[in-house]
């Protein structure tokens, strides 16, 4: 525990740079050592170390998902012990809560504690039904196991931080600082999918040992279900509720899916983007774990694996405010780099960001591009509404501008489920096959990366292609081991191989320059447009197909 002060007694000097207050004048010449971590996480903090209590609950008579290992019914789970570290440096079971935010901060944050099992009074029906709760039943019954497990805890261990919106110092407040609840399986939060709610509950805050257990948001709790699933198969949800906690209120929103779509699923990577887990590069910068590379100018960059490294690149969109492209490049070397894209595709992702709040726009650039697609409906097959119907999506050829297997992709009703729809189900034409089947497009495709084995380059005239006009066009260089050298032209764009302009409308507002020793091949039906003065210089071979009447 850090030692008591009374603030009311001493003004403080915030001594910049220094992470540390100094007493003024007319107190004492002691100097506090208190950590103080501005900016860096909204309602907790994203640095240091949080001392929490981890909750797992079963309800009396829960006989759902028999087949459990993870969590025997009428047991405690099997990672009662391994889900939180009970000290800063032990080593960190994989999937566990604590290994989550450990790695993905480069051990920046650390939440430790103490696990406890409980099995409620009554079963989840009285509670719903008999009492009235419906779904909100989650808030009393966490309140019931903190009760009848304060024989057996001390909560005043566990304040140990004053958490202020973006400012967190590590003192106590009276408030208990971190409780995670998760159920073996309830109906809300919905069992099946994992699913949470960033709250311990709602109502009238708990007291015990003279501190505070807050309920409403941000309060001292998150509450999910699923536990019957394990850690891995909760830690998406998990690491999502804690993520608001993180970020705030309010979701991050896939491009173009509009606000129907942000609660939906994301077809990005991330703490609070649902299903891939590794944390991305605007989060982590964000919450103060890594420090982004800015490409202003030309240049050559290596990077090596994100998820061990944190290393990443960040690319401003010329002309476009608060627009970037960010690279990552993901070697699948940590389990959490799991989900980055179907089937374990390896190589540079790259997404662009819009907006720099807590809850950015994401759209992944993914390399084998972007379609036409076309739809058919069915019925939504596991829906009991009639009326229920749902897009079936085929692709078709390739399209500079159409939308890629993880876009949201307008369909034929335009008023109909917000004009357009994440792929959910695809046609198949395969010999044989049932008419559709599921596949989850925002999982990607397996080939999302930039690699040697698939595409290469980033520019202009590819598809996909870096768009509005912003002149940027990334090659990829060499790989050794893990590491992916990359150059970027950010100035002007200068042909890295022969190349050909596809038909179509190209614009440029920088000098694309085709060096000695490389030819450029314009087709029949591409128009270029070069803009503020801009222009094609040749220094190699230009073959231009172009019919001029
Ligand atoms: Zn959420």
């Amino acid at each position: 525990m850090i030692k008591k002060f009374f603030i009311a007694v001493l003004l403080f000097f915030i001594i910049v740079n220094s992470f540390s207050f100094k007493s003024s004048h007319h107190s004492t010449n002691k100097e506090i050592k208190q950590h103080r971590y501005s900016n860096k996480g909204l309602h907790i903090t994203s640095k240091g170390t949080i001392k929490a209590l981890a909750v797992f609950i079963q309800f009396l008579n829960d006989s759902t998902h028999p087949e459990s290992s993870e969590w025997p019914i009428n047991r405690s789970p099997v990672f009662l012990n391994t889900y939180l570290d009970s000290a800063e440096n032990q080593f960190s079971a994989p999937w566990s809560f604590s290994d989550y935010f450990k790695k993905m901060s480069f051990d920046s944050l650390r939440i430790i504690g103490k696990s406890y099992f409980y099995i409620t009074r009554y079963n989840e029906k009285y509670y719903r039904d008999t009492l009235r709760l419906g779904n909100s039943e989650y808030g009393e019954v966490n309140k019931e196991a903190l009760k009848s497990l304060d024989s057996l805890i001390d909560f005043s261990l566990y304040d140990n931080w004053t958490f202020k919106s973006n400012s967190h110092i590590d003192t106590s407040d009276g408030k208990v600082d971190l409780i995670i609840f998760l159920y073996r399986n309830s109906k809300y939060p919905p069992g099946e999918a994992a699913q949470g709610i960033a709250v311990a509950g709602y109502g009238k805050d708990l007291i015990l040992d003279k501190k505070i257990i807050k309920f409403g948001f941000p309060g001292s709790g998150i509450t999910n279900s699923g536990g019957w699933q394990g850690m891995k198969g909760t830690l998406r949800s998990m690491k999502h509720e804690f993520g608001h906690l993180l970020f705030g209120a309010g979701h991050p929103a896939y491009f173009n899916a509009g606000s129907k779509g942000q609660i939906l699923f994301l077809g990005i990577w991330g703490i609070m983007p649902i299903p891939g887990f590794c944390a991305n590069a605007y989060e982590k910068e964000r919450l103060g774990w890594i420090k982004l590379t800015d490409v202003k100018k030309n240049g050559s960059f290596n990077l090596p694996d994100f998820a061990a490294t944190g290393t990443a690149l960040r690319i401003p969109v010329k002309g476009r405010r608060n627009e970037v492209y960010i690279l990552e490049n993901h070697q699948q070397i940590s389990i959490y780099d799991s989900e980055i894209d179907r089937d374990g595709g390896k190589g540079l992702m790259i997404y662009k960001v819009i907006g720099s709040g807590n809850h950015p726009v994401y759209h992944v650039q993914a390399a084998d591009g972007k379609f036409d697609w076309i739809n058919y409906w069915t019925h939504h097959p596991w829906s009991a509404d009639s009326l229920d119907s749902l897009p079936v999506y085929t692709r078709l050829s390739s399209n500079k501008n159409g939308y890629s297997i993880r876009d949201w992709i307008p369909h034929n009703k335009p008023n109909y489920l917000n004009g357009k729809f994440q792929i959910f189900l695809m046609d198949d034409d395969g010999p044989g096959g049932k008419p559709f089947y599921v596949y989850e497009g925002w999982k990607g495709d397996g080939k999302a990366a930039f690699n040697f084995d698939g595409t290469e380059i980033f520019a202009p005239w590819t598809n996909p292609g870096t768009d509005y006009n912003s002149n940027l066009s990334i090659v990829l260089r060499e790989q050794k081991n893990t590491s992916i050298k990359v150059e970027c032209f950010v100035e002007e764009i200068t042909l890295t191989e022969n190349t050909v302009f596809p038909p179509g409308e190209l614009e440029f507002s920088n000098n694309v320059v085709i060096p000695e020793g490389t030819t450029l091949t314009i087709s029949e039906k591409t128009l270029l447009n070069f803009k503020n003065g801009s222009s094609l210089i040749v220094k190699g071979k230009l073959v231009d197909n172009r019919k001029f009447e």
